[in-house]
């Protein structure tokens, strides 16, 4: 089995699982070049073509998701890439439904197997059930310590110029969540059920200031809807629907990087399906036919709009 094809085994007490897919994920050049790549793209020329990017941007991805074990030396897919499709599905999903700036520039998604267009639906493999929004209950694991959230600093996006750290603009909110350690680490305690900013900011240890923008972003977003303070009811910060509705990204998320990173102390986030009480093996199915899918029977319609050829 190539090196890249095998779980990394992470180091005790190191980042984990989560930190290290955020210093991949959590970088929308990236999501977008290992899109394309599944897509087919398997040549420098191909990416600089398919994607509004530059030359120093993509050449310093790509070295990164080659050392990363993304892409092959020669920049083909790896099982460690081509697992991700799930998180890019529902990553597309999500902005599709919920980011209302976009709608008429993310194009649906068409099934293969049955010609239609869908929207993928959860499943838990335990008990073959669909899993809604409110359908997944999250815990800590051993290695799930906040510390350990910190990404492996393997972009460097501050020290890049104005520029050349342009994004493509197509996932802008999943980068707000996704995008950083403390965005994504308050969004994994939301959904822990923390709701208060003392809460927030005693579980993560993160400092106040940086509290109140992620809450800000979040808030302007519409990920969490503040609760006023009441009387003696302190404020309160709760998922809303569309906060809901990241449930997908954040299993299939959490999914990917629990399998290709292996803290030895065991898992960093434990997701239980509520009904059956399993802990989720999620898979994704096509809500017009149930089939299950798999990524390559997943396209875009209309290519163009998405900048995609
Ligand atoms: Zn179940
Ligand atoms: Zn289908």
């Amino acid at each position: 089995m190539p090196l890249e094809d095998r779980p990394t085994k992470l180091e005790p007490g190191d980042t984990n699982a989560i930190g290290r897919m955020l210093g991949v994920l959590g970088d929308e050049w990236n999501l977008l070049i290992i899109q394309q790549a599944v897509m087919g793209a398997a040549r420098y020329t191909e990416f600089m073509s398919r994607l509004p990017i530059s030359n120093s941007v993509l050449s310093k991805r790509l070295r990164m998701l080659v050392g990363e074990g993304l892409l092959t030396p020669d920049y083909a897919t790896t099982a460690r890439s081509r697992s991700l499709w799930p998180v890019l599905v529902s990553i597309w999903q999500w902005e599709r439904m919920w980011v209302t700036e976009h709608q008429e520039l993310l194009p649906a998604m068409r099934h293969a197997r049955c010609g239609r267009l869908f929207s993928p639906l959860m499943r838990c493999t335990s008990c073959g059930a669909t899993v809604g929004d409110n359908g997944i209950e999250l815990a800590l694991g051993p290695s799930g310590q906040w510390s350990r959230f910190a990404p492996t600093a393997t972009t460097r996006r501050r020290s890049e110029s104005d520029a050349t750290a342009r994004q493509a603009g197509l996932f802008p909110q999943t980068m707000s969540v996704l995008g950083n350690r403390w965005a994504a680490a308050l969004l994994v305690s939301a959904f822990l059920g923390t709701t208060r900013f003392t809460d927030f900011q005693a579980q993560l240890g993160i400092p106040p200031s940086l509290l109140t923008e992620r809450l800000q972003t979040f808030g302007d977003i519409g990920v969490l809807s503040a609760v006023p303070a009441d009387g003696s009811e302190r404020a309160a910060y709760r998922l809303s629907g569309k906060g809901r509705a990241l449930a997908g990204v954040l299993v299939t998320a959490l999914q990917w990087a629990q399998r290709w990173f292996a803290a030895p102390d065991g898992a960093a986030v434990l997701v239980r399906h509520r009904d059956c009480g399993s802990l989720l093996g999620a898979e994704l199915a096509c809500d017009r036919c149930g089939e299950r899918l798999c990524g390559a029977q997943v396209d875009v319609t209309s290519a163009e709009a998405a900048g995609i050829p």
